[in-house]
């Protein structure tokens, strides 16, 4: 028998179906990814459509179905993030985070480290024009990966442990090496390295700064960390 519940989620990416219906990718609180179709949202009287929108985060009541698209039955609003459609560069920043969820978490589990990362990222561009920058935006997908299990081992070489004289990044080994485990690496500077360390470390609205060339060697560390462990390729933060 199909069911009902509730839940809170982000809507990541909505898609049109039909001639009035809406297929919505949703990242949920207690559910991880949840695919669900909003019924005759695009008609003109529709009142659920407005609130359905991408990069909000609402709550809803979901109708189970057969197939994999639940059906929403409710919805009200947690956050429309009106700020992020203001300008361009916090669109772009928040619509990226939401990109970077969608390939990265594409399971039905819980992961409330990574919904709350989202719903913190969303929020801080919303109320912070300012934080719309490229190191910020690197230091939430340095987040997300913690969240979702792939953080690099950046505290000693992570082929033989050595603790001194790192000098580079190994995607294979899962993160810095030291200056004989170095075959396969890209050289990551002290303050690529120092960027990563701080971002783990400090709240997004503290995200730390760096030069472009080591925010350029970070994101190639986080971006093919992710492709050789997740088995994801994501656009690189530009
Ligand atoms: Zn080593």
């Amino acid at each position: 028998m199909a069911g009902s519940f509730k839940t809170e989620a982000v809507v990541l990416r909505s898609i049109r179906y039909g001639e009035a219906d809406r297929v919505l990718h949703l990242y949920s609180e207690d559910r991880g990814r949840v695919g669900a179709m909003a019924k005759g949202v695009r008609r003109t009287r529709s009142r659920m459509g407005g609130r359905l929108e991408p990069l909000s985060r609402v709550r809803l009541v979901l109708r189970e179905g057969r197939g994999d698209l639940c059906t929403v039955t409710a919805v009200d609003t947690v956050n429309a993030h009106p700020g992020l459609r203001e300008s361009r560069a916090p669109l772009e920043r928040a619509t990226q985070a939401c990109e970077s969820v969608l390939r990265l978490l594409d399971s039905g589990e819980a992961n409330p480290a990574a919904y709350y990362l989202l719903c913190n990222q969303l929020a801080l561009l919303n109320a912070d024009p300012d934080a719309a920058t490229r190191a910020q935006s690197l230091a939430f997908r340095t987040k997300l990966l913690l969240a979702s299990g792939f953080a690099p081992e950046l505290a000693s070489c992570a082929s033989c442990g050595e603790a001194e004289h790192l000098a580079g990044f190994s995607p294979a080994a899962g993160g810095v090496v030291c200056g004989g485990c170095e075959s396969g690496s890209f050289p990551l500077g002290p303050e690529a390295h120092g960027f990563l360390v701080e971002a783990l470390g400090r709240p997004l609205s503290e995200a730390p700064q760096a030069s472009e060339a080591a925010l350029g060697q970070a994101d190639r560390a986080i971006g093919e960390t992710l492709e050789h462990h997740a088995h994801v390729r994501l656009r690189r933060v530009a």
